[in-house]
């Protein structure tokens, strides 16, 4: 049984609680007495309210609100619902067709990529994007062997591309994915350039994406075959994003 702490002590107490720096133990105690004294209590929360105040929003609520103002929020939830079901409609056409890996697949799953790692870098606060990040790499890695199993053993259709294509790709866009979202975590990148870092890398991702599956050779990279399919999106996407970002910190 713990020692019951004074009210003094507790407000005293009080000002580092709230800003976490406390030791465990003492925190298990105030946290007791908190729970038992309403005149702490209403001291802690008036201090809380305070904080929060005071505290400056972080880019990541900024963003937030900026979408929920926006009803932008809404507009990211239907997109990716959207390529959700794009690639469910695309899975199911392979199948049918009895084809392993197509374009419509790696196009619905970029899609894919993409609302993920922006749902990634808008919940990313301290961990969470690294969490969201391993449930998307450990499910992406699943539905994919799910498919390759599915349609080569049990229903003995479609060829045997996880290894020659799958996996090379899955490892390839997991790794474009993570990137951005380790530079915000451990580098404190803003979101606005770990975007404009994700779309370079994209494009990147695109061009190694048809060297795997062999459309192209690499004097067509050299040369930046297809750049207006492959590319251009990008490049106008880093641009904006690149502009929007130095605006955001001219204005702070
Ligand atoms: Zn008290």
């Amino acid at each position: 049984m713990e020692r019951e702490l004074a009210c003094e002590i507790v407000k005293d107490l009080l000002p580092l609680y709230v800003d976490g720096i406390v030791s465990d133990v003492s925190q298990k105690s105030i946290e007791n007495h908190l729970e038992h004294c309403t005149d702490c209590k209403e001291v802690y929360h008036n201090m809380a309210f305070h904080l929060e105040m005071e505290t400056p929003p972080t880019e990541v609520s900024d963003v937030k609100r900026f979408l929920k103002k926006t009803k932008k929020m809404y507009l990211l939830y239907g997109l990716g619902g959207l390529s959700f079901i794009a690639i469910l409609v695309c899975l199911i056409v392979d199948l049918a067709v009895n084809k392993g890996i197509t374009w419509s697949l790696i196009a619905g799953s970029s899609c894919l990529f993409a609302d993920a790692f922006i749902y990634a870098l808008s919940t990313c606060k301290k961990n969470k994007g690294c969490i969201a990040m391993a449930v998307i790499s450990i499910g992406t890695f699943c539905l994919l062997s799910a498919i390759q199993i599915t349609s080569y053993y049990l229903m003995e259709t479609g060829t045997f591309w996880f290894f020659r294509y799958g996996l090379p790709i899955l490892l390839l866009w997991l790794l474009i994915l993570w990137f951005p979202v380790l530079t915000r975590t451990f580098l404190k990148w803003n979101i606005w350039d770990c975007i404009v870092l994700f779309l370079f890398l994209l494009i990147v991702g695109n061009y190694t994406t048809k060297l795997i599956t062999g459309d192209y050779v690499w004097n067509d990279v050299l040369h930046m075959q297809g750049f207006i399919g492959n590319a251009l999106g990008e490049v106008i996407g880093i641009i904006v994003f690149g502009i929007i970002g130095r605006i955001e910190k001219w204005r702070k």
